[in-house]
């Protein structure tokens, strides 16, 4: 229902203080575009202040922390959100707009479980260890040490907000790094009520930063010549500017970035998991989630079954509505910006010859929710694999259903883009699951289920989608620095 909102102040958090700055900007309700925050937008002053506070706390208390009190303290962050996961998902929804049943479900637990692995995972991982044979008979032994990478930069997007920003902050501060976070100027209210998690379980101030603001405060410390890396979340052309933004102090980089992912339905793929499976990858989150699907390819002799089946889905299973109604599962998309590049693909599918089974354009309420960020759920199908629509990403809740003949012309068909983060495919056929799988070039690839994330494995993308993995151990490789030492006997 319609709701009585408080304008929340949202300072930035630098050395375990808020600090407010005269230049801010409002945030919006994206259900009916009324202010809901005013953010406080962090210059190279307050850059350099979270960034210094960072260096000491890594070169003070952080650092010297024993990482058995340390991995105690990153599980302590996650109690401290799951204490506090109502004014988490109020705040959450209050910037996206996203329905409580979804946040509660992902955003949130999410956001305390990115810290909980990390915490784990680092306990139980091993470093290597090499005898070596020498010439003089004694030999040598060779083992590794890790420490961490250093001040890390965080620059996170509006999708998940706080799970895409903790997938970071967590791996980051259980390796012994510190961090300065830039949050997405659309959704800085988790980040910010994090800084006081962060005070209440007695993380050393500096550890955890929050600066706010556009792309210009996210280049401050991407350029910043005391910062020692960069994790980034976002789009393709963002990471492309950052890259060259970090070259000339020799960064490294975690770049997570866009995706124009397929799905694949085979003639022998189980069609009732499959449109459950795939509605949820089309549509969720109103379709701003970066392993969404996008294109389909559906073999031809089921084509018209499987369509007709995805319609029922968008038609039956997505609920629009105000995000305390516990039927709503589908919200609006972020900002009326992404809704007006969202209606322009949705134009442009028309143009590129598109037959349009569900949806097109934005629903209309009658009532406040009109000045929100709505668009609909969109199914086309006639659209070109070689289209425009059927290429770039949109990231929202729209999909080209495109008929595929066979297994070697689908692969070549999915793997036909500059992106690589994932793909997803329904098949009963175990021998042709295993032969698919491995062809596919993408960071992940899910068989008969999408978005199932063990937070262990290897998570990032190929070609332009990424560069890098994060996630599990493999996280090590960006967020410690590895050592050899080589001791002669
Ligand atoms: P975005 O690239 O517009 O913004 C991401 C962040 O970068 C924001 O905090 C923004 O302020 C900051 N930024 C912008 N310009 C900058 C600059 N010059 N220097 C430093 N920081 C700058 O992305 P978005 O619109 O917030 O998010 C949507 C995009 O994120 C989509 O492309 C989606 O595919 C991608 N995404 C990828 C993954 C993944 O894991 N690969 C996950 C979620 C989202």
């Amino acid at each position: 229902m319609s709701k009585e909102i408080t304008v929340r102040q949202l300072p930035n958090f630098i050395n375990g203080q808020y600090v407010e700055t005269s230049n801010t900007f409002d945030v919006l309700y994206p259900i009916t575009g009324a202010v809901t925050a005013i953010a406080h937008i962090a210059g190279k002053a307050e850059v350099d202040a979270a960034v210094a506070a960072a260096r000491a706390a890594l070169d003070g208390p952080w650092g010297k922390m024993a990482q058995a009190e340390r991995s105690k303290m990153v599980r302590a962050i996650a109690d401290g959100i799951n204490k506090r996961f109502d004014e988490f998902l109020e705040a959450e929804v209050l910037d996206t707009g996203k329905p409580y049943s979804v946040a509660r479900q992902l955003d949130i637990p999410r956001g305390g479980a990115n810290f909980v692995t990390f915490a784990e995972m680092l306990k139980e991982h091993p470093t290597e260890a090499f005898h070596m044979d020498t010439p003089d008979g004694r030999g040598a032994l060779n083992y590794g040490v890790r420490r961490p990478r250093g001040v890390i930069g965080i620059i996170s997007p509006w999708n998940l907000p706080l799970l895409l920003m903790t997938w970071k902050a967590g791996p980051a501060l259980a390796c012994g790094n510190t961090v300065v976070v830039k949050p997405s100027e659309v959704t800085p209210s988790t980040a910010t009520l994090l800084g006081e998690v962060m005070n209440e379980v007695g993380v050393p101030e500096g550890v955890y930063n929050v600066v706010h603001g556009f792309g210009e405060t996210g280049a401050l410390i991407t350029s910043h010549p005391d910062v020692d890396g960069i994790t980034f979340t976002g789009e393709t052309g963002t990471g492309s500017i950052i890259l060259k933004a970090v070259a000339p102090t020799l960064k490294a980089s975690s770049m997570e970035m866009g995706g124009k992912n397929a799905g694949i339905v085979f003639e022998d793929a189980d069609l009732d998991l499959t449109v459950n499976e795939l509605g949820r990858s089309c549509f969720l989150n109103t379709g701003q989630v970066c392993l969404g699907t996008e294109r389909v390819y559906v073999h031809e002799s089921i084509f018209d079954e499987v369509a007709d089946r995805l319609v029922n889905y968008a038609r039956n299973e997505l609920k629009y509505g105000y995000p305390d109604d516990e039927t709503t599962n589908f919200g609006p998309v972020v900002s009326d910006e992404h809704r007006d590049k969202i209606l322009s693909y949705y134009k442009l599918a028309e143009e590129e010859g598109a037959e349009v089974l569900h949806g097109g354009g934005a629903p209309v309420f009658g009532d406040e929710r009109d000045g929100g960020s709505w668009v609909e759920p969109t199914i086309w199908k006639g659209l070109a694999h070689t289209s425009r629509v059927a290429s770039e990403e949109i990231f929202g809740p729209a999909v080209a259903l495109i008929p595929f003949r066979d297994e070697d012309e689908v692969i070549k068909l999915a793997n036909d883009t500059k992106y690589g983060l994932a793909a997803t495919f329904f098949s009963t056929n175990v021998s042709r699951v295993h032969r698919v799988a491995p062809q596919l070039e993408a960071g992940i690839v899910w068989v008969n289920s999408w978005f199932l994330r063990d937070l262990r494995t290897a998570f990032g993308g190929m070609k332009h989608s990424g560069i890098g993995r994060e996630g599990g151990v493999h996280g090590l490789e960006f967020y410690t620095e590895m050592s050899n030492v080589c001791v002669k006997m």
